[in-house]
C-alpha cells in the first residue's frame, strides 16, 4: 500500500495540467485493468475521467431485473501544481507518508484499489455492482464531470466517496455544506488623480464599501460564511481606479440559505451612483443534507468498524465534494471513506500509517456488505 501510494503521490496531477492529469489517469488504469473493465471518459479541456467497473468474486443478483450498483467517487487531480515535489517530496517520517495529495486523495484511491485486492485475493463474494469514478476536475468545481457522476449515481443504491475522513479520528461525512463562488465587477472611472480627481468615480472605493456590506452575509450561527479571499484593482497609484474585482467564496448548510444569499448578492447596488456592480457566479455544489439513507449507510459502516475495533464517528463538513451532487439527486451518500490524516490543500499534508489497513478493510467490508 506504501508503495502504491508513493507511485500516485509521484505522478504529479495538477486540476488545469491535462498531460500531467492524463498520466496518471493512465497510471491507474494500469493499476486498475487486473481487476476491473476500463474506461477513460474525455474530459473536455481537463484531463480524463476514469471509470471502472470492478469483478468482485461470485457476484449474485440481488435485483430480479437489475443487480444494485454501487458508485464508488474519486478525484485524480490535486491543487498542487507541476513541480511541487521538488519541495514537498514523497517521505514516509514519524509514522506518516507525506507529499501533494497524499491526503487529498492518492490515499484514498489506494485503500480503494487495497479493499478491491483484498476482496478478490480472499473471494470474499460481493452482493452487489461496484463502479469507481475518477474524475479530473474535482478540485475546480467539476465542471466537466458533474454530468458523468449525475448519470452514474442514478443508476446506482448508494454513493461512497473517497474523500479524507474528518480530523485525525477520521470521522465519516453525513453531510456537507453547498459551497459557491461569486465574482463582482465594479466599473467605475477613471481620472489623474492630481489633475482631474473629482472627474474619476473610484472603483476601488466602491468596492471596499461593497465589501464590509458583503460581510454582513456571513451568519455563523447558521453556518453561512461569506469570504471575499480575493479583490484586486486599479493600475497606477496615481489614477483613479476604473475597475475593482473581488472572488468571494460562499458556504452554506441548507439549500434555502442558498436563494436568499443569491439575493442579496443580486441586490447589490453602488455607493456612488457614478459606479457600476456586474454580479456572477452562484452556488455550484448542492449542500449534502444528512438524510435518512446517508445515516443508514454510517450506521452500518460504524458495525462494520466495530469488528475491526474502531470507534467510527461522523461529521458535518464546510468543504464540498462530489458527494454533494449525489446526495442532492437523493441517493444515499457516505462520504469521508478515505484516508485518515491532517493538512490536505496544506505544506503539512499527510496520511497516518497506521490508519491504512483498518480503512481499507471497512472499505472491503461495506462493499461486501451493502
Ligand atoms: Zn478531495
Amino acid at each position: 500500500m506504501i508503495g502504491l501510494t508513493r507511485a500516485l503521490v509521484e505522478c504529479e496531477s495538477p486540476s488545469g495540467d491535462r498531460a500531467a492529469v492524463d498520466r496518471f489517469v493512465e497510471l491507474m488504469a494500469d493499476t486498475m485493468a487486473p481487476l476491473a473493465a476500463v474506461r477513460r471518459p474525455s474530459g473536455g479541456v481537463y484531463g480524463r475521467h476514469l471509470v471502472c467497473d470492478v469483478r468482485l468474486p461470485r457476484q449474485r443478483k440481488s435485483g430480479r431485473d437489475k443487480p444494485a450498483h454501487i458508485l464508488v467517487l474519486g478525484h485524480s487531480d490535486t491543487v498542487w501544481p507541476a513541480g511541487t515535489l521538488r519541495t514537498m517530496p514523497f517521505r514516509s517520517a514519524e509514522g506518516r507518508l507525506w507529499g501533494p495529495g497524499v491526503l487529498d486523495m492518492k490515499g484514498g484511491i489506494v485503500l480503494f484499489v487495497s479493499a478491491v485486492r483484498a476482496l478478490r485475493e480472499l473471494e470474499i463474494p460481493a452482493s452487489t455492482r461496484v463502479r469507481l469514478q475518477l474524475n479530473s476536475d474535482e478540485e475546480v468545481g467539476s465542471p466537466s464531470s458533474r454530468a458523468l457522476t449525475e448519470s452514474n449515481a442514478r443508476q446506482c443504491a448508494a454513493v461512497l466517496v473517497l474523500e479524507p475522513g474528518t480530523g485525525l479520528a477520521g470521522k465519516l461525512k453525513t453531510a456537507r455544506k453547498g459551497v459557491g463562488e461569486y465574482r463582482i465587477v465594479v466599473h467605475g472611472k477613471a481620472s489623474h488623480a492630481g489633475v482631474d480627481f473629482k472627474a474619476g468615480a473610484s472603483a476601488t472605493l466602491e468596492l471596499a464599501r461593497q465589501i464590509e456590506r458583503i460581510y454582513t452575509f456571513t451568519d455563523l450561527a447558521s453556518g453561512i460564511t461569506v469570504n471575499p479571499g480575493v479583490i484586486s484593482g486599479g493600475t497606477r497609484s496615481n489614477v483613479v481606479a476604473a475597475e475593482a474585482r473581488a472572488e468571494i467564496d460562499v458556504r452554506v448548510v441548507h439549500a434555502a440559505d442558498a436563494r436568499v444569499l443569491d439575493k442579496k448578492f443580486r441586490a447589490l447596488r453602488p455607493y456612488d451612483p457614478r459606479c457600476s456592480i456586474e454580479v456572477s457566479g452562484g452556488v455550484n455544489r448542492p449542500p449534502m443534507p444528512r438524510s435518512k439513507g446517508a445515516v443508514r449507510l454510517f450506521q452500518m459502516a460504524q458495525r462494520l468498524a466495530r469488528e475491526l475495533d474502531v470507534e467510527l464517528e461522523e461529521s458535518l463538513s464546510g468543504g464540498g465534494s462530489d458527494g454533494n451532487f449525489t446526495a442532492a439527486l437523493g441517493v444515499p451518500t457516505l462520504d469521508g471513506l478515505g484516508a485518515v490524516g491532517e493538512g490536505a490543500h496544506a505544506a503539512n499534508e499527510s496520511i497516518l500509517v497506521d490508519r491504512m489497513a483498518d480503512r481499507a478493510a471497512l472499505l472491503a467490508k461495506i462493499l461486501a456488505g451493502v
